[in-house]
């Protein structure tokens, strides 16, 4: 079978874009980014900084580079920033926040996932000689390590409240924020209003090639820019990647909700398998993560067999699996790979 053919599953970033897309891409207006602006682009930025009610938004090449740019816009050399254990920022930029910001992450188990005032309060570093400054607070809503779970607004606003009383600055890693939106009546606004910046990506549910935006406020527009064109994100013609964004933002968000239901039918095919069970128990939005090793399997094994058998899906551990709709998977894909799933999971290799 070729990879064409699989039901594809590794994430929500393997879309491609279709012909509409790729008309707004060909049809874009474009100027030179870096020298002054492109008209798409610019476009683009005041569009994602509208729907989320902040003042100013920066585009840029990556998810990656707009959290590491929010956490050196936030932290000197020589500041803390807390987080959440299973985050992004910590576990998959490659440390970058030390690397090129000389900051430190302080990470915090939180329960399913969340973080509590309880959780931090007694966090903040006293101001002496001997310690880092605890400068700020990044929260990840939907929450990718926690398996897609959408923190609780109420959680959120408390949280938020407190880092702000004790002087913190608030960034969100919003890779998924558009994916909270669309399974709560909490709208994107609503979410942002709790964070000095935000970070959104184009490129995972919403299903463009490309891209991701910071937003913040406008007086550190000027810090913003400095720091893309420091990690190299300055981009010229940028207009034909944003034009995919752009498109991605008119057509692309309410229709999250078919990925979260297809989600639900992967979690029920894994739940009345008997063998498998999903952690986190509860299936919030677009991602399914399930253990395989109580059915007899090690996740690495399980996903070989279930690509042999056209589904495609990757190890999260060595006992869990990661399924990820998005925009290419149809209810009938997602029926099919849940039958698939179930299959593998009653038909275990034989133990030695
Ligand atoms: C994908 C993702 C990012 C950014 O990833 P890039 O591949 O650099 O665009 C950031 N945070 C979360 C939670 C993500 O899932």
């Amino acid at each position: 079978m070729s990879n064409r053919q699989l039901i594809d599953l590794r994430s929500d970033t393997v879309t491609s874009p279709d012909e509409a897309m790729r008309r707004a891409m060909a049809n874009a207006e474009v100027g030179d980014d870096v020298i002054d602006i492109d008209p798409t682009v610019d476009r683009l930025q005041r569009t994602i900084a509208e729907m989320l009610g902040m003042e100013a938004a920066m585009f840029m090449p990556s998810g990656t580079m707009t959290n590491q740019v929010a956490v050196r816009l936030h932290c000197r050399p020589g500041d803390e920033f807390l987080c959440e254990e299973g985050c992004h920022i910590y576990n998959y930029e490659q440390g970058a926040f030390a690397q090129l910001s000389g900051t430190i992450a302080r990470t915090v188990i939180g329960k399913r996932s969340v973080l509590s005032v309880e959780h931090l309060q007694d966090l903040i570093r006293p101001d002496n000689e001997h310690a880092v400054r605890t400068r700020l607070l990044c929260l990840e809503n939907t929450h990718n390590r926690g398996g897609g779970v959408v923190l609780p607004i109420e959680n959120v606003r408390e949280v938020t409240a407190w880092a702000r009383t004790q002087n913190l600055s608030r960034h969100l890693d919003g890779a998924r924020l558009f994916n909270a939106v669309v399974a709560t009546a909490v709208s994107a606004a609503e979410w942002a209003s709790n964070f000095d910046t935000v970070s959104v990506c184009f490129s995972k549910g919403l299903g463009a090639p490309v891209g991701s935006a910071l937003l913040g406020p406008k007086a550190m527009l000027t810090e913003m820019r400095r720091h893309r064109k420091l990690f190299g994100g300055g981009m010229r013609q940028s207009g034909i990647i944003a034009a995919a964004a752009l498109y991605a933002l008119q057509n692309n968000v309410q229709r999250l909700a078919f990925d979260h239901l297809h989600a639900k039918i992967l979690a029920d095919a894994v739940q009345s398998s008997g063998c498998l069970s999903l952690e986190p128990e509860t299936v919030d939005t677009n991602i399914v993560i399930f253990r395989v090793d109580q059915a007899g399997w090690d996740a690495g094994q399980f996903c070989a067999a279930a690509k042999e058998r056209g589904v495609w899906m990757l190890p999260f551990s060595r006992k869990h699996v990661r399924a990820v709709t998005h925009l290419h998977i149809r209810e009938e894909d997602a029926t099919k790979a849940g039958k698939i799933i179930d299959e593998i999971a009653q038909n275990p290799p034989l133990k030695s």
